[in-house]
């Protein structure tokens, strides 16, 4: 057999098994090293990206102010989600800089570990708990994941594992563990998991406690194994490991019959969260908010584990939108309603206009839904169905006006 030559080291195919090229060779030793240099190069590119600098996290006052473009009233709720979220984001920073060498004041807290604050928002539906959460991911430029509490189960049962919480996160953030581990997880219904009875040790509901301790897991902080590709474990597959320990979680509810909890031990009139801007304004002018009324052991009561509402420190409470406020809904955050519909006959040429009583007439029918903002929506839809279908090709049709006259007869 002819001798070969290895192009890399020069040695020849009597001393090292060679690979045969068109023109060059190679032999398996220098095979090996390539292979080694490679895998050196990955593992060096991987490390950069893991030190990647977080952003620059924003103040409390810019983050309410980015709330404030898409968030109607809810004036306190924003305050403390800034601040809370802002910590949030500077503990990470702290925790990111204690490896290196940053000098200067902060050394004097070089062992201060600032702890997490996860947030639970209280408020009936449609006031926009999902809205809050999802914006403040978006100003924060971290992945954002909402589940349910309803579809979770504790682990071994039918239905949602707790960790797919995190698999959303992970796939929001396109994959990326390091990005993953500083998300946002927005789990809603929160009080849909309560025990049914605070004496849990004799009546044990086993669901909602289950998923509880479940819950409580991740959010204390634990490494979650998930698999790549979703769908179900296998004993033998590979998994990707994220740390939950920084992530963020906001669990939000509507805890019906909670205020009777607070009232009952305050001694107070139970008012709801609803209340209205009367009973508000009083409680405000006393300088006891229900919010601040809200107490872990009132979240016990409810049905709460105490290890549960213990890793919630920051709770807020949110109170039903009124009339006013559904009418700024529909028309001044940045993608309100009215201004998606005017968007969209825009480009057909038309103008589109609506009366203020038909605007008030749209709030006052989701208002007496219940549903909160939520079913402005519906509402809208119903009402521009006409419009939407004439509009569009009609080259006589300049300008539309919704009149409050149309919401009676289009809605009854
Ligand atoms: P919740 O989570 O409290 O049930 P959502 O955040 O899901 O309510 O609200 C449903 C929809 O209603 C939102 O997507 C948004 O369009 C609208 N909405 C609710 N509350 C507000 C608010 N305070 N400001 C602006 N829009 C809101």
């Amino acid at each position: 057999m002819k001798e070969m030559i290895c192009s890399f080291c020069g040695r020849s195919s009597r001393e090292v098994a060679m690979l045969p090229g068109v023109d060059a060779n190679i032999c398996v030793d220098c095979v090996k090293r390539a292979n080694e240099m490679i895998d050196e190069h990955l593992r060096q590119e991987k490390g950069a990206s893991k030190a990647k600098p977080l952003p620059p996290t924003p103040t409390p006052r810019e983050i309410k102010a980015f709330l404030d473009q898409y968030v109607i009233g809810h004036d306190e709720t924003k305050k403390v989600l800034s601040v809370a979220v802002h910590n949030h984001y500077r503990r990470l920073e702290a925790a990111g800089r204690k490896g290196s060498k940053a000098k200067g004041a902060a050394d004097e807290f070089a062992d201060v570990e600032i702890e997490k604050s996860n947030i639970l928002l209280l408020g009936p539906t449609g006031t926009g708990k999902t809205l809050l959460a999802r914006t403040l991911a978006k100003v924060l430029g971290v992945p954002f994941a909402i589940g349910d509490a309803t579809v979770l189960t504790q682990a071994g049962y039918v239905g949602e594992d707790v960790e797919n919480l995190v698999r959303y996160l992970l796939q929001n953030a396109n994959g990326d563990v390091e990005l993953a581990k500083r998300g946002i997880i927005y789990v809603d219904e929160i009080d849909k998991i309560a025990s049914k009875t605070d004496n849990v040790s004799i009546t044990r509901d086993v669901s909602g406690e289950g998923v509880q301790q479940a819950l409580l897991k991740i959010v204390e902080g634990t490494i979650c194994r998930i698999p790549p590709k979703g769908g179900r474990k296998h004993p033998d597959q590979e998994y990707i490991e994220v740390d939950t320990s920084n992530i963020l979680f906001i669990c939000g509810g509507a805890f019906v019959g909670l205020d009777k909890i607070v009232a009952e031990r305050t001694g107070r009139h139970s008012i709801g969260f609803g209340a209205g801007e009367e009973d508000a304004e009083r409680q405000r002018a006393k300088g006891e908010s229900l919010s601040a009324d809200v107490r872990p052991e009132d979240l016990v009561k409810f049905g709460l584990i105490p290890e549960f509402t213990g890793r919630l420190p920051v709770i807020t409470t949110m109170k039903e939108l009124s009339e006013d406020d559904l009418v700024k809904v529909l028309t001044e955050p940045k993608n309100a309603l009215t201004r998606q519909y005017k968007k969209l006959l825009a480009m057909d040429g038309v103008d589109l206009e609506f009366e203020d009583g038909a605007l008030r007439g749209l709030a006052r029918k989701a208002l007496a839904r219940k549903t909160g903002a939520r079913g402005l929506r519906a509402e809208m839809e119903k009402l521009m169905t006409d419009v939407m279908y004439d509009a569009p090709g009609n080259t006589k049709m300049k300008k539309v006006l919704v009149t409050e006259k149309m919401i009676e007869e289009k809605l009854g």
